[in-house]
């Protein structure tokens, strides 16, 4: 066995490897029966041998399915730790956020590096992003791209037979759902469990989990009231369990007392809850450069989705009433099948720049801040899918057979026509954000109005609530069709 150091460069970044979890099986509570199966599995295992002479196998691939939050990745981590083996992670979204070509490849290079320490165990979590039904209708591009890793899945998985070799595949996703068919049969992730929202006892289970490294008065107080939370949580998840007892000891600490106390709990719960009524002091946490920032990506998104719409998602009425990391428009998914063309794709490419160009418009480009920071990614994206697979550009008079291995003429002539597209694009965006600037101020001052927020801001901003009452699509509609317009010269492809 060679050290887990030696795991190329390339590989570390996206493939997180320990030697071993120490996370066990105690660590994960309430549904027990879900330890039940998983613990069989990591018996067979550890003594690989005695039960290979009784003929029984591991499984290859065990699908974990269930809501974020409900420790999906906690329960991955403990079969490998109480196995003693070495734990290799990825996401399935970073399968597909790269460079056309490089799914198959990274995945290739994922269980090259398990087998190579096996036995072992592979962790993909969010495997819908690279694992979902193959064929479906994809503008946002990837399709392919995704369509590649996920056969390389496929193909690893059923290319190791003999024991020595061992690898369990341990997957897991929130949609199920959408996953392709052909992941789920014998031989592959033929186990899947089901990991759910935790009942009251086990609620109560998770609760004291994480009181276990807490201060509380005593033993029995501590108790009651971890009865009385678990039974104002239904329907929270072990996460959220996990996140009320961190902010408890939070206020506990800013409040310079030395037992999480009643209050605190409540206190904790509430904001977890996201139950502030506007008003109340805690309600201004978002400072407001992050509001107005927020405020004004959302604005230049809508504007870009009412100017360049999308044929296969046009935006609904739906009533708008969160920020999360990514932009805001609701988008509905068009059932029958549209006839897409070049520019369909063009403006994909226009419409994802348009959090990057309004940044650096109101904010200047030296006071960017990770709010924008996918867009250019998701735009170069766009336009390699464009040039790369459709054959619809002058790169595509030839056919490449090996993206990632471009020959460098080939990879400069692809840059060179990316580059133009990505310049056509931030042209347009701005041209169009310019005339429409009157309809950007107007939304941005409707976002700006409607934020509220709920407890800490977290980097990626998963959790900023509008207030009640909420924006509605159709009120942006109307100010865009109805904002005066500033005539701009015509930018051309
Ligand atoms: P998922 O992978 O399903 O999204 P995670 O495993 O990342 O969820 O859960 C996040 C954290 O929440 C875990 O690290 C753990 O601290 C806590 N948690 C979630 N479910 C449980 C549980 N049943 N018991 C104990 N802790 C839990």
């Amino acid at each position: 066995r060679r050290a887990l150091g030696s795991l190329g460069k390339s590989r570390a970044k996206f493939i997180s490897a320990e030697e071993t979890t120490g996370v066990t099986f105690d660590d994960f509570a309430g549904q027990e029966y879900i330890k039940r199966e998983l613990q069989e599995i990591v018996r067979i295992l550890k003594n690989d041998e005695e039960f290979q002479d009784k003929g029984i196998y591991c499984p290859k691939g065990v699908l974990l399915h269930g809501p974020p939050g409900t420790g999906k990745t906690l329960l991955a981590k403990a079969i490998a730790g109480e196995a003693g083996l070495p734990f290799f992670a990825a996401n399935g979204t970073d399968f597909v956020e790269m460079f056309v070509g490089v799914a198959a490849s990274r995945v290739k290079d994922l269980f090259a590096s398990a087998r190579s320490f096996a036995p072992s165990i592979i962790f993909i979590d969010e495997i819908d992003a690279i694992g979902s039904k193959r064929g479906g209708p994809d503008i946002g591009g990837g399709g392919a791209e995704r369509e590649q890793g996920l056969l390389q899945i496929l193909t690893e998985m059923d290319g190791f037979k003999e024991f020595t070799s061992q690898v369990l595949v341990i997957g897991a996703t929130n949609r199920l759902d959408i996953l392709d068919p052909a992941l789920l049969r014998k031989g592959r992730f033929d186990k899947i469990v089901r990991v759910g929202l935790p009942s009251k006892d086990g609620r109560l289970a998770i609760l004291k989990v994480h009181a276990r490294n807490k201060f509380f008065r005593s033993e029995k107080e501590r108790d009651a009231l971890l009865q009385e939370i678990a039974e104002l949580t239904e329907d929270f998840t072990g996460a959220e369990l996990q996140n009320i007892l961190n902010e408890a000891g939070i206020l506990t600490a800013r409040k310079d007392l030395d037992y999480i106390g009643r209050e605190e709990l409540l206190e904790a719960l509430k904001r977890q809850k996201g139950t502030f009524e506007t008003g109340q002091e805690d309600s201004t946490e978002i400072p407001e450069e992050l509001k107005l920032r927020l405020a004004y990506r959302e604005a230049a998104v809508a504007v870009l989705a009412c100017y360049l719409p999308d044929p296969f998602r046009p935006f609904t009425e739906t009533d708008i009433n969160s920020i999360t990391s990514q932009p805001n428009m609701r988008y509905a998914e068009t059932a029958g099948r549209i006839f897409a063309r070049k520019s369909d794709y063009v403006n994909s490419i226009v419409r994802a720049c348009a959090r990057r160009v309004i940044e650096e418009e109101m904010f200047g480009i030296n006071n960017m801040c990770w709010i924008s920071a996918k867009a250019t990614l998701e735009a170069s994206r766009h336009a390699e899918f464009l040039i790369l697979q459709t054959g619809m550009t002058a790169f595509g008079k030839a056919f490449y057979r090996k993206h990632n291995d471009l020959v460098p003429n080939l990879a400069a002539k692809l840059e060179a026509l990316r580059d133009e597209y990505m310049r056509y694009a931030v042209d347009k965006c701005s041209s169009v954000l310019r005339e429409y600037h009157s309809a950007v101020e107007t939304i941005t001052a409707l976002y700006v109005k409607c934020l509220i927020s709920v407890g800490l801001i977290p980097s990626f901003c998963a959790d900023i609530l509008l207030e009640k009452g909420q924006i509605e699509a159709s009120e942006i509609w109307d100010i865009y069709k109805r904002a005066p317009r500033i005539p701009q010269p015509a930018v051309n492809p």
